[in-house]
């Protein structure tokens, strides 16, 4: 971990591990192509909760997502990393950071193409300097995490979407990080694959890893504690979800070979306010 946050983070122990307040995000400002997409975004994430992102295509998910995890900067408002201000950062620190203590999923897995598994796991491990028997190990250990133990030599396209999913969490998690950041990562996926990567984030975050997870489907986001919403680049609505359902659960009922039932049972919400 860079010592500096690591350093400032200890110092600052009471703050949420991700704080955004009052934050705007405008694309290509000054020009007939200006878009303001994110428009006062105030947001805290505490230490430990798993929170879905929800809102319409276009409606700033990514962008929002993007700036969490320090792949792209606010146009203005402040971003808080364990109130820690990421606009203060160097850009070795945010390399840092990015590397080794934020984890980032994609919908489209985004593995190295002609690499093993294993070796895409192995990459991020390469970038923070860890040695080659240790990163062996560790990506193994990854590996086996998401029930690919089996499967460490085999190439991306060997592989199926789900399976290739399961990878790119691994090489997520493969450094440690305490915050992992996901956005759709099971929009291309059948309901069974969808259920073994929400059984799997649901494993992270009892462990105690921060979980952020952009969907667009309401199945998916009754798997989360909290589900955030969006519209027109503002937080719309913030809601505890009482009893989040348990993916590890509905994969046992559905036995093995059948689909997964995702559509079962109606959950009700509760407004963040009246629950805390
Ligand atoms: P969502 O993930 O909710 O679908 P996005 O954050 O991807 O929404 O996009 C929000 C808006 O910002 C869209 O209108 C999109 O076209 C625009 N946008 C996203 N990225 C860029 C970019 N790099 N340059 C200009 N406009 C962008
Ligand atoms: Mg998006």
């Amino acid at each position: 971990m860079a010592g500096g946050l690591s350093q400032l983070a200890a110092e600052n122990n009471g703050f949420p591990v991700l704080l955004l307040d009052k934050l705007h995000k405008t694309y290509n400002p000054g020009s007939n192509l200006e878009v303001h997409v994110l428009k006062g975004i105030s947001l805290a994430v505490e230490r430990g909760d798993y929170v879905a992102i929800m809102g319409h295509s276009g409606s700033g998910k990514s962008t929002m997502l993007n700036i969490l995890g320090c792949l792209d900067v606010p146009s203005d408002g402040s971003y808080l990393i364990d109130g820690v201000d990421v606009s203060s950062l160097s850009d070795g620190q945010l390399a840092d950071i990015r590397n080794q203590y934020l984890g980032f999923v994609f919908q489209t897995f985004n593995l190295v193409r002609r690499t093993s598994a294993l070796a895409n796991v192995e990459l991020p491990l390469v970038y923070a300097g860890v040695s080659r028997s240790e990163r062996r190990k560790r990506a193994h250990r990854a590996l086996e995490m998401v029930g690919l133990g089996d499967r460490m030599s085999h190439m991306p396209n060997e592989l199926s979407g789900g399976q290739q999913q399961r990878v790119a969490i691994a090489r997520a998690v493969a450094t440690g990080p305490s915050i992992i950041l996901a956005d759709e990562p099971t929009g291309n996926l059948d309901s069974r694959s969808t259920a073994e990567i929400l059984a799997i984030f649901q494993k992270l975050n009892d462990e105690g890893k921060t979980v952020v997870m952009v969907t667009h489907e309401p199945d998916v986001a009754e798997h989360c504690k909290r589900i955030v919403r969006m519209r027109d680049g503002v937080v719309s609505g913030d809601e505890l979800v009482p009893q989040p359902r348990r993916a590890e659960d509905e994969l046992r009922k559905a036995g093995t070979g059948q689909s997964v039932d995702m559509h079962q049972g109606d959950v009700t919400h509760v407004p963040l306010a009246a629950a805390r």
